[in-house]
C-alpha cells in the first residue's frame, strides 16, 4: 500500500483506473494495446498500451451478478435489474383510456375509482393490471424451520413418531442463522430426490403455467357479444407479458418471484405494448394464476418408488395486486432486484457460489456443510449417473441442487433488457467523451466514423496484492460515502 501511495502519479492512474472499473473487487487484468483509426482516411488518431498504466495492465469490471462475488459490481446488475422490472411495471407508451367506449364506462362504473392494480396512476394515465406473484414449491418432507422465536414443530395429537421411529415433532426455537433450518426431521421421509427432480423442472413447470394462464383467461373471461372467448381468442385480444426471479429457499428449493402484467394486443404492431380491454381486469388475472397454478403439472423422471413422479406447485400460492401508483411499483421493482443479485450460497449454507471447475468440490471449503446439504448435493451425483436423467444433464448442475435455469428472466416484450441498458450506458459516455473531443469516441470533429482495434491478452484476475485491494476497498466506499452526500444534498 505504501509503495502504491508513495508514487504520486502512478497512484492517481491506478485510482483512476480502480474508479473505471467500478471499484471491483476482483476485476480481470489485461495487457495489450489498441488504436482509434480514423475509417475515412485509415489515419490512426490515439493509441492506448497497457505498459503506460502502473503495473502494465489494464483494469475491467468482473462485472459479476452475484453479491457474494463481487458487491459493486453486483450493486450495478442489481441497479440494471431495477430498470428492467420498473421498467415494465409503468409501461411507456399506455394511451389515456377512451372514455366514449361503453366498456371503458363500464369499468369506471365498478366503484373501486380503479385502485386496483389496473387503472389511472398518479398522472391519470392507463396502467396494465399487475401482479407480483410467489409460486412455491411442495413439501418434500417436514423440514426444521425458523418461526421468529415459536416453536420449531407441534404435533398436536395421534401418532408422535414416523415409520423410522422419528419424532414429527421438534420443540426448539430455531434462529434463522440455525444450520439446522431446512433440514429434514427424518432423513429417510424426505424426497430429497423429488427436491432435486422439482428444482431441475422448475423452468418447464413455468413455461407450461403461461399456457395454462391463457386457457384459464379463456375460460374465466366474461362472454364478449354473447360469445364465449376461445383460447385463440384470448392470444389474439390479450398478453401476458412477465419478469421472474428464482429464490433458493433454506430446505434447497426454488421458489419463484413473478411480476405479471396483462397486455393489449395491436395485430397491425405485435411489438407495441398496448393496455387491455377493460374486461381484461387485475381480478381477471389473479384469478387466471390462481386457476393455471392449480391445474399444471410437468412429469418427472421414475427414479425410485418413494420420489415424486410429477412437479406441480405447492399450495401457497401468494398473488397480490400492484397499486397503480408510481411508488408501488418502483417498490416492487426494488424488491425483486434485490433478490436477482442473490446466489444459492446466500441461502443455502455450504455451497459454493458458482459451478466449481472439474475435480473441485461442489461445497465451499473450509466451511461446515449442514448434512441436509451434503445429502443433496450427493442425491443431484446420484440422479445424474442414472440414464433416465440423462437429458436433465444434472452433472452440471450440483452447486444449484438441480436447478437450471437463468435466476433472472423475463418475457420478450416485459420490458428493457441487461442488454440495451449496458449500450445505453455506453453510449451515454461516448457522448459524454464526445463534447470532451476525446479521440476515443466514437465520431470525430467532423461526425467521421472511427474504427477502435485492440489487442487483448488475459494478464489475471483480482489485484496483484492485497495492499491494492485494500486501496481499491476503500476508494470504492469513499466513491459511495460522496456520492450518498450528493444525493443526501450535503455536497454540490
Ligand atoms: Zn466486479
Ligand atoms: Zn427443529
Ligand atoms: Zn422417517
Amino acid at each position: 500500500m505504501i509503495e502504491r501511495v508513495a508514487d504520486d502519479e502512478g497512484y492517481r492512474r491506478w485510482s483512476a483506473q480502480v474508479e473505471r472499473a467500478g471499484h471491483c473487487v476482483r476485476p480481470v487484468r489485461l495487457s495489450g494495446s489498441a488504436m482509434t483509426v480514423n475509417a475515412a482516411t485509415g489515419e490512426v488518431e490515439a493509441t492506448y498500451r497497457s505498459e503506460d498504466e502502473p503495473g502494465g495492465v489494464l483494469l475491467v469490471a468482473c462485472k459479476d451478478r452475484r453479491e457474494s462475488v463481487c458487491p459493486p459490481c453486483a450493486a450495478r446488475y442489481r441497479a440494471d435489474a431495477w430498470h428492467v422490472f420498473a421498467g415494465g411495471v409503468t409501461p411507456g407508451d399506455s394511451a389515456p383510456r377512451d372514455h366514449g367506449h361503453a366498456d371503458s364506462i363500464a369499468a369506471d362504473d365498478d366503484g373501486d375509482g380503479g385502485d386496483d392494480g389496473g387503472g389511472f396512476d398518479d398522472d391519470g394515465r392507463v396502467t396494465h393490471p399487475l401482479v407480483l406473484a410467489t409460486f412455491t414449491a411442495p413439501s418434500f418432507g417436514r423440514v426444521h424451520a425458523a418461526r421468529d422465536g415459536g416453536v420449531c414443530r407441534t404435533v398436536r395429537r395421534g401418532k408422535r413418531t414416523c415409520e423410522h421411529g422419528r419424532p414429527l415433532g421438534c420443540p426448539a426455537r430455531h434462529d434463522a442463522g440455525d444450520g439446522l433450518v431446512g433440514a429434514p426431521l427424518c432423513e429417510d421421509c424426505a424426497d430429497l430426490a423429488g427436491l432435486v427432480l422439482w428444482n431441475a423442472h422448475v423452468g418447464e413447470l413455468w413455461r407450461r403455467t403461461v399456457i395454462y394462464v391463457y386457457r384459464a383467461l379463456a375460460a374465466l373471461a366474461p362472454a364478449l357479444n354473447g360469445r364465449p372467448v376461445t383460447v385463440r381468442r384470448v392470444r389474439e385480444l390479450l398478453r401476458v407479458s412477465y419478469a421472474k426471479v428464482a429464490e433458493f429457499q433454506k430446505r434447497g428449493v426454488v421458489h419463484l418471484h413473478v411480476l405479471a402484467r396483462l397486455d393489449g394486443v395491436n395485430p397491425d404492431d405485435p411489438d407495441q405494448v398496448i393496455p387491455p380491454p377493460a374486461w381484461a381486469d387485475v381480478n381477471l388475472l389473479t384469478a387466471a394464476l390462481a386457476h393455471a397454478a392449480h391445474r399444471v403439472s410437468v412429469p418427472m423422471p421414475v427414479v425410485d418408488a418413494h420420489a415424486a413422479a410429477v412437479a406441480r406447485w405447492g399450495a401457497q400460492l401468494d398473488v397480490r395486486p400492484i397499486q397503480p401508483r408510481e411508488i408501488d411499483r418502483a417498490r416492487v421493482a426494488g424488491y425483486l432486484a434485490k433478490y436477482a443479485t442473490k446466489t444459492v450460497s446466500d441461502t443455502v449454507s455450504g455451497l459454493s457460489a458458482s459451478r466449481p471447475r472439474t475435480g473441485e468440490l461442489d461445497l465451499e471449503q473450509g466451511r461446515a456443510v449442514p448434512v441436509h446439504v451434503a445429502a443433496l448435493t450427493a442425491t443431484v451425483r446420484r440422479l445424474a449417473r442414472l440414464g433416465t436423467c440423462r437429458v436433465l444433464r444434472l452433472a452440471r448442475h450440483v452447486h444449484t441442487l438441480g436447478f437450471r435455469g437463468h435466476v433472472t428472466s423475463k418475457s420478450r416484450r416485459y420490458s428493457t433488457t441487461f442488454a440495451a441498458l449496458r449500450e445505453a450506458r455506453r453510449a451515454w459516455r461516448v457522448a459524454q467523451r464526445a463534447r470532451e473531443g476525446d479521440p476515443w469516441a466514437e465520431e470525430g470533429e467532423q461526425g467521421s466514423a472511427r474504427l477502435l482495434v485492440g489487442d487483448w491478452r488475459l494478464a489475471g484476475i483480482g489485484y496483484r496484492s492485497v495492499g491494492d485491494r485494500v486501496l481499491a476497498e476503500q476508494l470504492g466506499r469513499e466513491h459511495r460515502q460522496a456520492r450518498q452526500a450528493w444525493r443526501d444534498g450535503l455536497i454540490e
